[in-house]
């Protein structure tokens, strides 16, 4: 099924709730724009590759479009559609003033040097600087980026548009960014796993945990939990999983990670188990913070995970959300449980916007607050309509969205 099918059945679900009619369904549906560009870049050995971005611009009905730029080998424009229309859900889930964008390029970063990611980062910016800015659609990073890239699209940006920060969010501390951001997706994700464990009446402490992906959420993620009293028994990236039953040493493995290029591959201090055996694992916590699509109709029958926290976005897809659904398996759904990282990179904006610098306690309090009164709502319209948490999660990020498009108006 395609992301966008997926995601339309999600729309569906909660329109249906709020008894959108379908003409209104299809103007929250349908992007503002889509944009596809040719990136040629010269490589380091002198040879010319051609690579293709995407930006897609979905409702800006609640203020300007965010949302993340993705280097990944299967980035495609139905994923980045799909994507950017979460992005539209989530930032009214949370009720910030924001609408939804996402952006990709199909590539695969680890196989391009750093002079070579940044060339084509910077012709990437070269093709969409008019149609991004601080007031109209401010990128971020997500899967393959990082606060580097970030500081190459601001610097770039500013060739064409003068000194302005807030056009790009997630930027190196030392270059505009906010202290906090890099953790804040992993620290929302483990703050809001912490709340739904205790609203479903479980102890934390001891807690197992499976992680898939160690990248900037996965590491962040675990981190979190491993400080609250959780066990991480198991985590997994592209090139190894690992398991032990008593306790994986999580800073151990991010420090291990951070030596070896990114990669888990080579690690001594669990048991490599593959992947399929990291997802089917016996636990009591199971946090999919890699790529989407992951838990389909043909695994979801073997997982054993009774709590399914979707930190990466769109891990679940709808046969295996409906059997999760069946069986009693909870699932925190992507668009209220990674908004961390939205949240903060919407304090990076308003700081830069106020030329002022941010503490790191003020972004853990804002973030804790913006996030546990998100969580709270979702939970109790979950509870007061009878609907999944998904449902009810988007619901809020729909129902939100509709009004702002009632209230401004069509002309
Ligand atoms: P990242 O690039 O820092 O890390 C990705 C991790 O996933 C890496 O450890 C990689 O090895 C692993 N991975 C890739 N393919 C895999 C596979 N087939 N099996 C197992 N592991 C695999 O990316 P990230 O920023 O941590 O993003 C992870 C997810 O979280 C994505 O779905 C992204 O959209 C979502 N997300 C990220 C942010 C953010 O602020 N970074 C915010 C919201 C949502």
């Amino acid at each position: 099924m395609r992301s966008s099918e997926a995601n339309r059945i999600y729309f569906d679900r909660a329109a249906d709730q709020l008894d959108l009619n379908e003409n209104m369904r299809q103007l929250l549906l349908t992007p503002r724009r889509e944009v596809q560009v040719q990136i040629p870049v010269e490589l380091d050995s002198g040879a010319i590759a051609t690579f293709i971005g995407y930006r897609v611009q979905h409702n800006n009905a609640r203020g300007p479009m965010k949302g993340g730029l993705r280097y990944h080998s299967q980035v495609d424009l139905d994923e980045i559609r799909a994507l950017a229309s979460l992005m539209t859900w989530k930032t009214a889930v949370v009720n910030i003033p924001y609408g939804g964008a996402k952006g990709g390029i199909a590539l695969d970063p680890t196989s391009l040097s750093t002079r070579e990611l940044e060339r084509v980062t910077r012709r990437f910016v070269d093709n969409v600087h008019d149609l991004i800015g601080p007031d109209v659609d401010i990128p971020a990073p997500d899967m393959g980026t990082s606060s580097e890239v970030m500081a190459w699209i601001m610097n770039q940006y500013d060739k064409f548009h003068g000194f302005s920060p807030a056009c790009v969010t997630g930027k190196p501390v030392e270059y505009h960014g906010l202290p906090g951001r890099e953790e804040a997706t992993g620290r929302g994700v483990g703050l809001l796993t912490l709340k739904l464990l205790s609203r479903l009446g479980r102890r934390i402490p001891g807690t197992r945990v499976a992680i898939q992906g160690f990248g900037n959420v996965g590491t962040h993620t675990a981190k979190f939990l491993r400080d609250a009293e959780c066990r991480i028994i198991a985590v997994g990236d592209a090139t190894a999983n690992f398991h032990s039953e008593k306790g994986l040493d999580v800073l151990e493995m991010i420090r291990y990670v951070h030596s070896n290029g990114g990669a888990l591959a080579g690690y001594k201090g669990g048991d490599a188990i593959s992947h399929q055996e990291l997802l089917f694992c016996n636990c009591d916590v199971l946090i999919p913070a890699a790529l989407g699509g992951v838990l389909t109709s043909e695994n979801a029958g073997h997982i054993k995970a009774p709590i399914i926290i979707e930190a990466a976005n769109a891990p679940t897809n709808p046969a295996a959300d409906a059997f999760f659904d069946e069986i009693g398996v909870t699932v925190l759904p992507d668009i209220l449980c990674n908004a961390g990282g939205v949240t903060a990179s919407w304090f990076e904006w308003v700081q830069n916007r106020q030329h002022y610098q941010w503490g790191m306690n003020r972004v853990r309090q804002e973030l804790d607050r913006i996030l546990g009164e998100a969580f709270e709502q979702v939970w109790q319209l979950a509870s007061t309509k009878k609907v999944s948490l998904r449902t009810a999660a988007f619901m809020l990020g729909v129902g939100r969205v509709h009004r702002a498009t009632a209230l401004g108006g069509i002309e």
